[in-house]
């Protein structure tokens, strides 16, 4: 079996590869075999015996915990390193020890510094939403900065009164309303971090020609961090991509210098000649139009916590958390995991009810950035007939008007059947 590798940009796939996998905890036992007959068999359909995908199991989590008492092994890092692609389903988050977040411990130590979430809805699925035909996004979260990245400081602790008496003495800061009681963190946002998650979010329109991408920020308020990354988003797209992107900035430009008619016209030119359009929204407004004007939004580039939250919402908007697929990327290496979306979900563990969808529609996402589309798309079209028949895991289908549900492992023979 032979690895992945990337030269001169791009990523050379082997027709028989090796890919690591962790089949993550709780449920995790119950949704990895099932996604992986299901690759397997696409594969075999999409293309015989020509390309075959080998799984290898690393250890993380509980299962690694107590096979060799640590919970995220250097096997497990060196795998991912020399196959550069791996899938993964839910980890238990250690308490104590140390490691904050094992999920955050694998996107910081390989830099997989894009979150992407895509979100589409599946006909049969119900959901909140009146018209979830129209929600088709591509978000990128920024994976590795902002007050995410986890520099804080509890309260009462030294460092918390050392980095206080910094911010008063040395900062001028006055501002800190309860200073005995409060915690302290710090909100990193790079042009660096910025421009390579905007770049990859651009390239990623250019690629699948779609309409737009749109900067998410609260640049309002926080003026410096998200407010420098709509500027320096905006910067980027007009240097790097200036034949393929039009941005509001633009637009704005025009619109003082001729007139509101010559810039709406610019506008109107820009998307029939297929350039992608550039423009930026305050978060809050955000949240309330992906419920009123979903369909104005394709590609999203945020921060990572706003897109923490955002992921989620529109997760929500399409049938919720059992069937919203993600990846960590880094575009530059070519490292990727594909994961599930969801958690271990302890309560539903052993059931056989759990839904495996979030992992299967990463395993599409896998393929697809492997280059495997045909089987990717096998895979999809199996998901969106078992929907619109009523087949779907409990979560699911007890929803639907013509809803069967169908144990873990049923759906996925079903699925199998349908391949
Ligand atoms: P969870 O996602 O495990 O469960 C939340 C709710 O959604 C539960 O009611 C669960 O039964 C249900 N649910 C989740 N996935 C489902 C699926 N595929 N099909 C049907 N129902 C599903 O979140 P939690 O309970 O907050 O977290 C449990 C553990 O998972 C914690 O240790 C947490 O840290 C960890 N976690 C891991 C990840 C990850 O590895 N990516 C993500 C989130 C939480």
């Amino acid at each position: 079996m032979s690895k992945i590798t990337k030269e001169g940009g791009c990523l050379i796939v082997p027709e028989q590869v090796t890919i690591p996998y962790i089949e993550g905890d709780g449920v995790g036992a119950e949704i990895t075999p099932v996604c992986q007959h299901i690759v397997n068999i696409a594969v075999k359909k999409a293309y015989g015996s020509n390309r075959h995908i080998e799984w290898k199991e690393v250890l993380a989590g509980e299962k690694a915990f107590k096979q060799t008492g640590s919970w995220l092994p250097d096997e497990t890092m060196d795998a991912f390193r020399t196959y550069m692609i791996g899938i993964k389903g839910p980890l238990t988050t250690p308490i104590g020890g140390g490691i904050r977040s094992l999920n955050v411990a694998l996107r910081q130590t390989l830099d997989l510094y894009v979150c992407l979430r895509p979100v589409r809805w599946f006909q049969g699925i119900v959901t909140p939403i009146k018209e979830p035909e129209k929600v088709d996004m591509y978000i990128f979260r920024e994976n590795t900065e902002d007050i995410y990245a986890g520099i804080e400081w509890q309260q009462g602790t030294p460092e918390a009164n050392k980095f206080y008496r910094f911010l008063t003495e040395e900062m001028g800061v006055t501002k800190v309303r309860f200073p005995e009681t409060s915690s302290f963190g710090v909100k990193p946002v790079s042009i660096e971090g910025t421009e390579r998650l905007v770049r990859a979010a651009i390239e990623f329109a250019i690629t699948n020609r779609l309409p737009s991408v749109t900067l998410v920020h609260k640049g309002n308020i926080m003026k410096f961090t998200e407010g420098g990354f709509k500027l320096w988003g905006y910067a980027l797209a007009e240097r790097e991509f200036p034949g393929q992107t039009f941005t509001w900035p633009q637009y704005e430009k025009i619109k003082k210098e001729k007139g509101e008619d010559a810039a709406a016209q610019a506008l109107l030119d820009a998307e029939s000649s297929g350039k992608v359009v550039i423009k930026d929204v305050i978060a809050d407004a955000f949240l309330q139009n992906t419920l009123l004007i979903p369909e104005e939004y394709s590609v999203i580039a945020t921060l990572n916590l706003n897109g923490d939250y955002i992921s989620d919402q529109l997760a929500a908007m399409v049938g919720g958390i059992g069937i919203a697929p993600g990846a960590n990327i880094n575009y530059d290496s070519g490292y990727a995991i594909f994961e599930a979306t969801h958690g271990t979900a302890p309560n539903i563990a052993g059931k056989n009810i759990v839904n495996p969808c979030s992992l299967i529609l990463s395993s599409v996402m896998m393929l697809e950035f492997m280059g495997w589309n045909e089987a990717a798309m096998l895979i999809t079209a199996a998901l969106e007939h078992a929907f619109s028949e009523g087949k779907a895991t409990h979560d699911l289908a007890r929803f639907m008007p013509n809803g069967q549900s169908l144990g873990t492992k049923e759906f996925g023979e079903y699925i199998v059947k349908i391949l």
